[in-house]
């Protein structure tokens, strides 16, 4: 079985597009440069302007836009370029097998997928356009899957300015991430950070010459359990999303066997809610751990010591986007699709558009338990459907949301 929307999905999946997710890599098949290139092309071919704004080298946003009625709705349709890296996989990564009505490859299910059914939908209205069609952008964004400093800039396609493609803010902006068919309007953000902690070196053979920064660390891992158990359960609670989350997830220290370890290092993970502000987070956690050290460990609580600059991740809120969810919703339920407004656990590019003020939500094909796997794959029915959804979306959408 072919479909417009399989053949562009394996073009695409045959197109590498790695991110090294602050790896220091390089090699062919890394960063977005060549996506972007497939992409220039075919809506070069397609014949709608389009303009690329580099966010970092090798490394561009890229949109195209379809002009619609004058005060139509703007739609931004967004899907990222990059994938997660290759290491492991048990398939081709970048041989798009089709074998029991799904389509294996790094990619084919996040979110190549997601980005080929919005294409395809965006190639239709482009050449049989409807009545008084709304304004569709389809925005390609690089580096989701680490830092997405791709979305942050994506604002450049509306905003005045040398690469502006629309005139005005979007009406709204519809995410693609493997949600099945669901559409997401909350997520949790993130705080990481490092803690460093100093020691005193000496040989190991004389340790109580030194000071061990190991066993001072694995004190303060002690205090992060009791934080994540006892402290961060109690600071909120979203309805969709749960309860915000830490954990410890990095550790490195010592240079040899042989030597009392001068320095430790560990790195944590502190899911925020959707409405929570990142920083806060990552403020109350500093002063819990440096008070309890004061009073506990206070001949070295001086030698610890948190991240400078911590990597703050906002979520998305679902405060402002009900009226793009539920409208949604009814197109897809019209189209005898199951449905539901759902939060998850991860993030996406989606709060870099919220955090601007416009309404935004997450839908695109495929399960997000087979992003990121081994054996990557999508199954061809929930492309074909996505194509249905996305295309019914821009025809559908009221234009007052
Ligand atoms: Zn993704």
């Amino acid at each position: 079985m072919s479909s417009e929307v399989v053949e562009l999905l394996q073009d695409l999946v045959r197109t590498p597009s790695v991110n090294p997710m602050g790896r220091d890599v390089s090699g062919d098949i890394y960063l977005e440069h060549r996506m972007t290139a497939r992409l220039e092309q075919w809506f070069e071919t397609l014949g709608v302007p389009w303009k690329r704004y580099t966010v970092m080298p090798d490394r561009d946003n890229i949109a195209a836009v379809f002009h619609g009625a004058p005060d139509a709705p703007i739609i931004v349709l967004e899907a990222h370029q990059d994938t997660v890296p290759i290491d492991g996989m048990i398939i081709e990564p970048f041989d798009p097998v089709i074998e029991g009505g799904k389509m294996f490859g790094r990619g084919s299910c996040d979110i190549k997928g997601g980005m080929a059914c919005m294409m395809t939908a965006f190639k239709r209205l482009v050449e049989n356009p409807p009545e008084n069609p709304p304004t569709v952008m389809m925005a390609c964004s690089v580096n989701e899957e680490f830092g997405m400093a791709g979305a942050e800039n994506l604002c450049h396609f509306w905003q005045p300015g040398e690469h502006s493609l629309v005139e005005r803010e979007p009406t709204c902006v519809i995410v693609a991430e493997p949600t099945l068919l669901n559409v997401v309007v909350a997520h949790k953000g993130v705080a990481r950070f490092h803690v460093y902690v100093d020691g005193v070196a000496c040989h190991s053979s004389q340790p109580e010459l030194g000071h061990n920064a190991i066993y001072r660390m694995s004190r303060i891992i002690d205090l992060f359990e009791e934080y994540a158990t006892e402290v961060v359960p109690t600071l909120g609670e979203h309805p969709r999303c749960g309860k915000p989350t830490l954990s410890v997830g990095m550790i490195s220290g010592g240079i040899s066997v042989n030597t009392v370890p001068d320095f430790c290092q560990i790195e944590i993970d502190r899911r925020v809610l959707p409405e929570e502000e990142p920083r806060d987070a990552f403020n109350h956690i500093t002063e819990y751990i440096s008070g309890k050290l004061q009073e506990l460990y206070p001949e070295w609580a001086d030698d610890v010591r948190f991240s400078d600059d911590p990597n703050l991740k906002y979520g998305l809120t679902d405060s402002f986007n009900g009226p793009l969810a539920s409208s949604l919703q009814s197109i897809i339920q019209s189209m005898a699709i199951d449905c539901e407004l759902m939060g998850v656990p991860y993030g996406t590019d989606a709060k870099a558009f919220s955090r601007a003020g416009i309404q935004t939500v997450v839908l695109g094909p495929g399960s997000i338990d087979q992003a990121h796997t081994k054996d990557e794959w999508v199954e061809i029915d929930q492309l074909e459907m996505a194509v249905e959804v996305y295309w019914n979306a821009i025809n559908q959408l009221p234009a007052q949301l």
